[in-house]
């Protein structure tokens, strides 16, 4: 099989007065990430490390954060696109492996949703998205600048090597 992997990473701040999205779902919370888009740091880091892995230009190239048109855009939105960039270009995801680092909220109560809408779009079995999270042990505090950042690896696959249980 010819596999294809990569990594990405995203950070935004978390500020009041946005919502919270991750990995497309919006998590209650009192404050939200800031970004052009809407800050999803998970589908950011995802879109990244898929674009990366097929040989595209980065998510910064192909959707620039001073394009009026993505202004506060839903990343699911460029993730749709991103998949059909990649179809394009004859690979499908295979896994996806993502980590974010956040103190607050927690998020585990969410990985399950999270999984759910990542399997449905990129068409694998959600036992091949892993979604974890780890704190930063306080240090958040320590450095007075509230985040959310993400890393993701991902696998991609020619797409005729493709088979659903392979
Ligand atoms: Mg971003």
């Amino acid at each position: 099989m010819n596999f294809k992997f990569a990594t990405g990473f995203d950070i935004h701040k978390l500020v009041s007065g946005r919502k919270l999205k991750l990995c497309g779902i919006e998590i209650p919370f009192e404050k939200g990430l800031l970004g052009h888009s809407d800050g999803d740091v998970g589908l950011h880091a995802l879109i990244d490390a898929m674009l990366s892995a097929s040989g595209l230009p980065d998510i910064g190239t192909l959707f620039p954060d001073n394009d009026p048109q993505y202004k506060d855009v839903e990343s699911i939105k460029l993730l749709e696109k991103t998949l059909k960039l990649l179809d394009e270009k004859g690979f499908k995801v295979f896994q996806v492996d993502l980590t974010f680092i956040c103190d607050e909220p927690k998020l585990s109560p969410f990985y399950q949703k999270m999984k759910n809408l990542l399997s449905k779009k990129l068409k694998i079995d959600s036992s091949n998205i892993g979604i974890k999270a780890r704190t930063t042990e306080g240090l958040i505090k320590v450095l007075k600048i509230d985040f959310i950042a993400c890393f993701c690896l991902v696998v991609l696959t020619r797409k005729e090597n493709f088979t659903v249980n392979s």
